[in-house]
């Protein structure tokens, strides 16, 4: 059994606002505790009721995914999960992290790697995908007996995932989508948005519109030194200019993984206000 419960957090960025889910019937599993805010605790506590909380596992460690672990934690005694990556995730300076989303006061019991699989005494079985990109300690969850798909912010409904780097890797995350190609499932449960009926054909989706930024990216370029923000201003038609730092980070995670593959060039460090080029154009 698989539920879920939507905080009421929705912005821009959070659409209609985090997805915390819940499996299982008297023994529960809950994936991603959302924000820091007392009626979704609530929602969370009616939502359990009699049944024993017994894990808390979390698909990244963005604070709109995890802040309320501390909260739950208290009540339940549940053992957290995390993907291992989260470990390195704290080498970097806790301003940056901070700036980028990440939770500074997150703390896991348990790490988790590719592969493993999460078991309960009531039988359902929950098996990590380690999906990196938006995020590097990024999973997703298969709830094998549900046929389901959880996948945070790697694919959401209603918009694509923000890759901001250096926390966020363009290479990484479209190999992530790819490893999602030829699954069996049968929905996929979002971080934001409701569920979607059509992995496959989501996940084909997902692959085909980076491609497309990536070809819009390079044939800006051709001819032309360009930052990542005049990039946006040619590429992004329509977007509300709230968005447009974020579709910025995003053209910059585009860039760099152009560079590694040797299409664009530029002429100092590749950060946010450097200019990019082609060098076979
Ligand atoms: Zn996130």
């Amino acid at each position: 059994m698989l539920r879920r419960i939507v905080a009421p957090n929705s912005s821009l960025m959070t659409l209609t606002g985090t997805n915390t889910y819940l499996i299982g019937q008297s023994e529960i599993a809950l994936i991603d505790p959302g924000p820091n805010l007392k009626s979704h605790l609530h929602a969370i506590r009616a939502a359990i009721g009699d049944a024993r909380l017994t894990k808390i596992l979390v698909t990244h460690s963005h604070i709109d995914h995890t802040e309320l672990t501390h909260e739950i934690k208290k009540l339940t005694d549940a053992t957290v999960y995390a993907h291992h990556k989260q470990r390195s995730l704290l080498s970097y300076d806790e301003q940056d992290r901070r700036g980028s989303g990440i939770d500074p006061t997150f703390v896991c019991d348990k790490f988790i790697d590719d592969d493993d699989i999460i078991q309960s005494d009531e039988g359902w079985e929950i098996r990590v995908i380690w999906t990196p990109g938006h995020l590097e300690d990024h999973v997703c969850f298969s709830f094998t007996n549900g046929r389901a798909l959880l996948t945070g912010d790697h694919i959401m409904n209603g918009s694509t995932s923000v890759i901001s780097p250096p926390f966020g890797n363009m290479t990484d995350f479209i190999a992530s989508l790819k490893k999602l190609q030829g699954r069996g499932e049968s929905v996929l449960y979002p971080g934001h948005g409701g569920p979607i009926d059509d992995p496959q054909a989501m996940i084909q989706f997902q692959i085909e519109h980076r491609l497309e930024r990536e070809e819009q990216i390079l044939s800006a370029l051709r001819g032309h030194t360009l930052s990542p923000q005049e990039l946006v201003t040619k590429i992004y038609i329509d977007l509300p200019p709230p968005l447009k730092p974020l579709a910025t980070k995003t053209v910059l995670a585009h860039l760099i993984d152009l560079m590694n593959r040797g299409l664009v060039k530029t002429t100092t460090m590749p950060h946010l206000h450097a200019k990019y080029f082609c060098p076979l154009a």
